[in-house]
């Protein structure tokens, strides 16, 4: 994935599907959004997170997804263009408008949500629409949860998903959980475990990792519970305390670094980005923990410097 050419993003193309939004943050942290004197606006949604944070590194990665026809929707196709996202796989809704998600910073950096999502143009991707050529040219194709909370988007996951699969496309899926978006946790549960034993990597928060089992533990038999004999290898992030990681044969931990974090928005994200570059042309990392390890560092350090700035996306100069 280094970048050749003289700085020209290269490596295997890595295809982000799902939503991107706008995040509102309030510009004073530890405020409720009723309290906010102001928002910060800023590009967000995991899918489209992860496809900038594979190009920041040097990385090819193609953004598929449904914006609003409107100028909240111009910007972010501009904000994917500019950091080198190919923009081939983007739709614009004239019916519908962009999504938008206003994001509180908590005192101790945490985060809350509220979603304008009534429709919002994401939602209404159909499977019809979907540049099947470009799913296919994937040699990885990755993916949350979100877009299978309604039709016709999740028709247009689905499809795309398999598609991707049958064209020999390696799948990585973080769930993303957002349960306020969910008609109920239940609902939730089972719709993102409906899909779960199709990826080969799978990456939960440590949060997630409760909301899944069930259990409050987050250790080991908790974290091995959610293996499916297709899955190459699962990743638990910590937060602060760095991830874990499971495949077949081994498994262990990485720490995270020390940063001065200021808002976690979007560590995730840049965590699994750095991993999916570093294996998009050589996936025999898996079976080396030595190198696999690396590259975990490698991402808990993308996941540390992402906790540093406000948003997901620090907006790129123009
Ligand atoms: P998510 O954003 O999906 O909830 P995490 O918050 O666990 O994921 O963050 C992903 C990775 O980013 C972690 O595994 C860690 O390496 C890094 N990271 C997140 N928060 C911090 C933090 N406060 N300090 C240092 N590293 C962090």
């Amino acid at each position: 994935m280094a970048m050749k050419n003289g700085g020209v993003p290269s490596g295997g193309l890595i295809v982000s599907f799902g939503e991107m939004l706008i995040d509102f943050v309030p510009t004073v942290s530890g405020v409720s959004l009723a309290e906010a004197p102001g928002f910060l606006k800023a590009p967000g949604g995991a899918p489209a997170n992860v496809a900038i944070a594979i190009t920041r590194l040097g990385g090819r990665s193609a953004f598929v997804g449904k914006l609003g026809d409107d100028e909240f929707g111009q910007m972010l196709a501009g904000i994917l263009r500019k950091n080198g996202v190919a923009d081939d796989g983007i739709l614009f809704d004239t019916g519908a408008r962009t999504a938008l998600a206003f994001v509180t910073l908590r005192a101790d950096g945490e985060r809350e949500f509220m979603f304008y999502r009534n429709p919002s143009a994401d939602m209404l991707l159909t499977p019809d629409e979907l540049n099947l050529d470009l799913i296919r040219s994937a040699k990885i194709f990755h993916y949350g949860s979100i877009s299978l909370i309604v039709e016709p988007c999740r028709s247009a996951h689905l499809k795309a998903m398999e598609v991707a699969k049958d064209a020999g496309a390696l799948l990585s899926y973080d769930p993303n959980l957002r349960l306020p978006l969910w008609p109920s946790a239940e609902e939730a549960r089972e719709q993102i475990m409906s899909i779960w034993d199709k990826a080969e990597v799978i990456k939960v928060s440590d949060n997630e990792l409760e909301f899944l089992t069930g259990s409050d533990k987050i250790d080991d038999e908790s974290a091995m519970s959610l293996w499916h004999p297709n899955l190459k290898l699962l990743l638990v992030t910590l937060g602060e305390k760095g991830c874990r990681y499971y495949t077949k044969s081994f498994h262990g931990s990485v720490d995270a670094f020390h940063v001065k974090t200021v808002d976690t928005t979007g560590a995730g994200d840049a965590f699994i980005g750095a991993l999916l570059c570093k294996m998009v042309d050589d996936r025999s990392v898996i079976e080396d923990e030595a190198r696999l390890r690396e590259i975990l560092k490698f991402a808990n350090a993308c996941g540390a410097i992402t906790t540093t700035k406000k948003g997901a996306i620090p907006t790129p100069p123009n």
